[in-house]
């Protein structure tokens, strides 16, 4: 997500802030790579003008604090300016109220269905955590694409939640049809899913205005998928004109986009982006946080993100368990082992990499990213070909024990070799962390 501007931002600063102060040339300089960075993320001409005209307004007006160098205090300009562009705050406590109607509309392709089951997955896991479960029902009046409302019955039985499919052949009517059965059925959220097109057309607009007006959902949510770029803001624009909405999600953030759409999306609308998809699953959906997305793109990584997910998977005991023996300095083979399938719990390294500051600026080739992914796997396979005593005292794994370990896990004993010389790395590590305490 947005690493193609994050990579050219960090490009940018860098420079910057190796200089002992701002000139007027400079600046001008860095903003014109703003600019470019903007424009080749597909960002519209006339909003990137906006931006950097409102940073050079900024700067201008603002008096040198001393507590700041130039280079940082123009990279503060440049946030802030960011923030104001992708919405303030966010609304991080986001929730549905209940009971409601979601009624979710997009273009054919743009991910639409998937949201739904993602919508779902997202309020069960928030019911979950307070110990509750929420009784949520999809349905669908997409009835142009083949295969839609089978599609969705099938998502509805994997999050598990109930699915409803209406007798009527007319979407308004059949809309209708689905919203009683929910009412009558004492369904709290009803995620309604809407025809898509594969361009916007009058008929389609009509239709969702006629739905829109007999149902009157409490929230209507666009759908855009953000490879789409500039084209994206112009199908927000027509949507917004025939059915106003309340919010937007973008999905495929994953992929190859620019993030042109996520960036322009609310200057150019005046409305929030709700959620980000990242995946192809259900769990792939994400509050959308301007804060952490103007510091992931500024190149400040994303810790909290990292934290967050961390903190979801991984068992606050374990996580004890690990602290205690690392920070004891007496860490064996076992918690090595342990703390990599922490690592692996959290996602491929890729992934992980996204979240590192300035690693977006470090130049890790998926090469290097793969072969680290590659080792990790090794050096499992071989922790786990070795016995109980020799994971809680590796020294005594000796020659012949290195031979039977590499056979047992078809690895080389160099393999052996150098997982255990890593081991005795961050053994280095885990006495340098027991003398200074908790980085
Ligand atoms: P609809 O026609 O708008 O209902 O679109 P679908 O929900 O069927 O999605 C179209 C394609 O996009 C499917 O192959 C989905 O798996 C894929 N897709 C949807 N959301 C995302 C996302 O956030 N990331 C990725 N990588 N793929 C997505």
């Amino acid at each position: 997500m947005f690493d193609f501007l994050s990579k050219k931002f960090s490009g940018i600063f860098s420079k910057l802030t190796g200089k002992g102060s701002l000139s007027e040339s400079n600046i001008g300089e860095a903003l014109q790579k703003v600019k470019d960075a903007l424009i080749e993320a597909d960002v519209p001409y006339n909003l990137v003008e906006d931006f950097t005209e409102s940073i050079k307004n900024e700067i201008i007006g603002q008096k040198v604090t001393k507590s700041l160098k130039p280079g940082e205090q123009f990279i503060k300009i440049v946030h802030e300016r960011l923030l104001h562009f992708l919405g303030g705050a966010g609304d991080a406590n986001f929730s549905f109220q209940i009971p409601s109607t979601v009624m979710v509309m997009g273009l054919q392709g743009s991910g639409k269905t998937t949201t739904l089951g993602k919508l779902a997955t997202f309020v069960q896991k928030q019911a979950k955590k307070r110990g509750k479960q929420r009784r949520i029902l999809l349905g669908s009046v997409d009835f142009y694409r083949p295969a839609a409302v089978d599609q969705l019955e099938i998502l509805a039985k994997q999050v598990g939640v109930g699915f409803y499919r209406a007798s009527n052949a007319d979407p308004v009517r059949a809309a209708k049809e689905i919203a009683l059965y929910a009412k009558n059925n004492g369904y709290e959220i009803l995620f309604l899913d809407t025809a898509g097109r594969l361009h916007v057309d009058n008929d389609m607009l009509q239709e969702i205005q006629q739905i829109d007006l007999s149902l009157r959902p409490k929230y209507k949510v666009l759908v855009l998928d953000s490879m789409t770029g500039q084209e994206s803001l112009n199908v927000a624009k027509a949507f917004d004109q025939t059915v106003p909405f309340n919010w937007g999600v973008l999905s495929k953030m994953d992929s190859d986009t620019r993030g042109g759409a996520a960036f322009s999306f609310r200057y150019a609308l005046k409305k929030p982006i709700m959620f980000v998809g990242v995946g192809e699953k259900s769990e792939d959906l994400e509050l959308f946080r301007p804060a952490r997305v103007a510091d992931r793109i500024l190149g400040m990584g994303d810790i909290l993100s990292l934290i967050e997910k961390a903190e979801e998977k991984i068992k606050k005991d374990e996580q004890d368990q690990l602290y205690r023996a690392f920070s004891s300095g007496k860490m064996n083979l076992q918690d090595f082992a342990n703390q990599m399938d922490m690592v692996g719990r959290l996602g491929s390294l890729s992934k992980i990499m996204k979240y590192i500051p300035g690693a977006a600026g470090m130049n890790v080739s998926p090469e290097m990213i793969q072969k680290g992914e590659t080792e990790v796997k090794r050096f499992k396979a071989i922790i786990s070909s070795m016995t109980l005593k020799e994971r809680y005292c590796p020294r005594i794994i000796d020659g012949s024990r290195k031979k039977r370990i590499a056979a047992g896990a078809g690895v080389k004993v160099e393999d052996v070799n150098s997982l255990l010389q890593r081991f005795e790395q961050s053994q280095q590590y885990a006495k340098l962390f027991k003398r200074f305490g908790r980085f």
